[in-house]
């Protein structure tokens, strides 16, 4: 990639819109879109200053291709820090793409994914971290993840490591200065204030660490494993918090074999529900395998929902119960297979939904919550509720219990929450350093090799605000982002 190139892209999605923005970044951009754009009136677009709008039709030959709008942003006050124009066109894809065109025989050239972005990094606009949270903004889904992706591109992520690094590298120097007059035997860095600020470095590292549990489970959405056998209602249900038709619902018992996932937002935080095969006993080879997929499915969700309907699967708390199984029977075999998911998944909340409870008649409802209370009660960790997703009935519960297994706290107060894979393995790295350092401190290592595990610890601080990257981090990194970006 050459940065002195001036580079164009669509920046809005491609396909027909209203609007779309066309975006040109470059030492050249002003200099090659005034000429082929004409303004209403007599000015000249290059001799415009910097965040003013113009009104103009662009022409490619003699040949006019649009009425557009054009933004001028004069280096170093845009987003990329260098000259930057943007053009709003009508949002016809043919339109785009001869604009493009045009703009290319100029002398632009096509931007790389995320390159506008690249570049507002490489001019000091952003640190690295703040570049990547524009990524995650354009994928943020629910307001949890936008909140964070908005935090982080505020700076208060890299603010917080920014300062460390200051302090720990003014240690550094004070220590290395000590090895230039080594035979003096001085100490230019108090030990004690140290000490401190290794035990400060320490605090603040591991909440960082910590937070990335939070920050990558609200990122990606709370995987909640929705157990139940064939036709308990687990799509219906789905569609029901969903609000929308779209997992299948059918009557045939068996038919969600393969999981499906849904990523539904409930009071702005996503829930990714995992519809599994259920765990019933079977001796059919596809369902079995689906037992197994249900198992895989529960250890990778952070909540799991066990569904059951009524009346059948409850036959006990109903009038016919005399034709049936004696009282109890079906919930104590209900109970004995959750205590099987209890005792593989020790940790997770399991809640245990009834569905279809519009099939019962108020007595009905009633006897069966004084079985579930009985036969239920021996299952720790465990809630039930009651509800139907045909009507919308008990939904709104279920929503509200969910928000409440999920810690939604840590978001809500303003502290950092990392969500940023890559920060978090250089944070770890950096706590092992800078442990290192104090074990060196408590052993009254010789400054030299203090020096060596103080200088480790820096460079993992630097690899998260960017201060040392190298190209093959910043391609991966930018490389996720979208052209145009
Ligand atoms: P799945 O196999 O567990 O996904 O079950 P489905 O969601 O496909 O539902 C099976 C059948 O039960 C469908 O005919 C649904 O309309 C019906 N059903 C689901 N929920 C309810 C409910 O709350 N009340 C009633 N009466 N029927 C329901």
């Amino acid at each position: 990639m050459d940065f002195n190139d001036t580079i164009v892209a669509l920046a809005t999605p491609s396909g027909a819109g209203a609007i779309s923005i066309i975006r040109v970044s470059g030492p050249q951009a002003i200099l090659i879109v005034s000429p082929v754009f004409k303004p209403k009136g007599k000015k000249v677009l290059a001799e415009q200053p910097s965040h003013t709008l113009h009104l103009g039709n662009l022409v490619g030959g003699h040949r006019n291709l649009d009425e557009v709008l054009v933004s001028i942003f004069r280096a170093p006050k845009s987003y990329t820090g260098e000259e930057t124009i943007e053009i709003s066109c009508h949002g016809s894809p043919y339109i785009q793409q001869e604009i493009l065109q045009l703009l290319i025989r100029k002398g632009c050239r096509a931007a790389e994914a995320g390159e506008f972005t690249l570049r507002a990094f490489l001019n000091g606009k952003m640190d690295l971290s703040q570049a990547e949270a524009v990524a995650d903004l354009i994928n943020s889904e629910n307001a949890a993840s936008h909140q964070m992706a908005m935090q982080q591109m505020r700076g208060g992520f890299s603010n917080e490591i920014q300062k460390l690094r200051e302090e720990l590298l003014n240690f550094a120097s004070l220590i290395e200065l000590e090895l230039d007059f080594a035979e003096e035997d001085v100490e230019f860095a108090n030990r004690e204030q140290f000490q401190n600020l290794i035990s400060k470095i320490q605090t603040v590292l591991k909440r960082l660490i910590d937070s990335f549990a939070t920050g990558n489970v609200l990122k990606n959405g709370i995987p909640v494993a929705i157990v139940g056998e064939p036709n308990v209602g687990k799509s219906t249900l789905l569609n029901a918090l969903l609000n929308e038709d779209r997992a299948i619902v059918s009557e045939i018992a068996g038919t969600t074999r393969d999981t499906i996932e849904d990523e539904i937002s409930i009071g702005g935080v996503g829930f990714r529900f995992i519809d599994t095969a259920g765990i019933r006993e079977t001796k059919d080879v596809v369902e079995s395998i689906g037992i197994k997929k249900t198992f895989e499915k529960i250890s990778q969700a952070q909540i799991v929902i066990f569904l059951l309907e009524a009346p059948s699967a409850l036959r006990s708390s109903l009038p016919r119960r005399q034709a049936g199984p004696p009282k109890g029977e079906k919930l104590s075999e209900i109970s004995i297979e959750i205590e099987k998911i209890r005792n593989r998944f020790p940790q997770k909340p399991i809640l245990i939904i009834i569905n279809k409870i519009d099939r019962l008649s108020e007595k009905e409802l009633q006897n069966l919550k004084t079985d579930l209370n009985v036969s239920l009660s021996g299952v720790e960790g465990s809630h039930f509720l009651l509800l139907s997703a045909k009507t919308g009935a008990g939904v709104e519960e279920l929503k509200n219990k969910l928000l409440e297994y999920v810690n939604v706290g840590a978001l809500r107060n303003s502290d950092t929450i990392v969500t940023n894979s890559r920060h978090y393995a250089a944070l770890l790295k950096a706590l092992e350093e800078i442990n290192k350092v104090e074990d060196g401190l408590n052993a009254n290592l010789s400054g030299d090799l203090l020096a060596i595990d103080i200088r480790q610890a820096l460079l993992h601080f630097g690899e998260i605000t960017g201060e040392i990257t190298n190209d093959d981090l910043l391609g991966n990194i930018f490389a996720n982002f979208c052209i145009g970006k």
